[in-house]
């Protein structure tokens, strides 16, 4: 099935669930009502995909990837300067556009926030910006900060520019700091893809007009599109949702989380070895040298930003 995202706020509660199981919520898992469904649900998927993956991907990863890769990245002190935030105007409060329990709202001027934010409202935007290339923060018209422990994050089009997303990030992640580095990554990725040079937002859904590749909330995907290779190659004829298929349970919701876990694990870790449809899906990534470029720039901004 193509994305059929739910409305044209495509929010991606993304994560959302993922997140909450992936980290924070472990501990809970044993917790009474939410004990047997979460036992189902969860429990032994998260055995599976995120135990074992754990393990695998972010242990050994981990310890490769950032371990020694981090040596690597070590000397990127270019990547240290972040801004000063210390003048701000006014404050914007509102939006929960996404139902979220919005707790603030900044517009985004160049790289910095505008507005009175908390110093954990402002550690979440410096955490973003510190691994995310600051040439590419022009594509976020509004941070959105919220307290949910049940979303870690989610894009949006800005409704009054829709060649624009705003970007919600969880406060709570802070405690976090993977689980953040993660949402970012994933965040990110969903701009990434759906961006008006990726996806004519011209032709969004509902609209008169034709869309012969794949249509999106977002609008329809160019023919070149990364979102659209992805989908002739792994969505158009796929036939099946067998877990070797994703490289996250979450990763099976639509295309564009698909995309955008895909994108990530082909971040945060090594290149896969073997050839299940997961491992494409992250190699794909390794086809376009722009994106390879992006992968060493985040990971250099993470280890510099662990080592700072
Ligand atoms: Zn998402």
């Amino acid at each position: 099935m193509k994305s059929s995202p739910k409305s044209n706020k495509r929010i991606f509660f993304t994560f959302l669930l993922l997140m909450t199981l992936l980290f924070s919520i472990a501990q809970v898992s044993a917790q009474d009502d939410g004990g047997d469904d979460y036992g189902d649900e969860y429990g032994d998927d998260y055995g599976d995909d995120y135990g074992d993956d754990y393990g695998d991907d972010y242990g050994d990863d981990y310890g490769d990837d950032y371990g020694d890769d981090y040596g690597e990245y070590g000397d990127y002190g270019d990547y240290g300067g972040f801004e000063d935030f210390d003048d701000f105007g006014d404050f914007v409060e509102g939006g929960n556009a996404g139902g979220e329990s919005v707790e603030a709202t900044f517009p985004i001027n160049g790289t910095d926030l505008e507005g009175s934010p908390t110093e954990q409202q402002q550690q979440l935007w410096d955490a973003f910006t510190r691994i995310i290339p600051a040439d590419r923060l022009q594509q976020i018209s509004k941070l959105e900060v919220f307290n949910d422990p049940e979303t870690s994050g989610y894009v949006y089009q800005d409704e009054n520019d829709p060649t624009k997303f705003v970007l919600g990030l969880n406060v709570a992640e802070l405690d976090n700091p993977n689980e953040l580095t993660r949402t970012i990554i994933h965040e990110y990725a969903h701009i990434l893809t759906l961006n008006p040079e990726q996806v004519n937002g011209t032709l969004a859904s509902g609209g008169s007009g034709t869309c012969s590749t794949l249509q999106l909330d977002e609008g329809c995907a160019g023919a070149d599109s990364y979102i659209n290779q992805f989908n002739s190659q792994f969505w158009a004829n796929s036939t099946g949702t067998t877990a070797n298929q994703f490289v996250t349970e979450y990763a099976a919701t639509n295309i564009a989380e698909d995309m955008s876990e895909s994108f990530t694990a082909f971040v945060l870790q090594a290149r896969p070895t073997g050839n299940t449809v997961a491992d494409q899906k992250i190699n794909f990534f390794y086809n376009f040298p722009e994106l390879v470029q992006l992968r060493n720039q985040i990971r250099a901004n993470m280890a510099n930003t662990s080592g700072g």
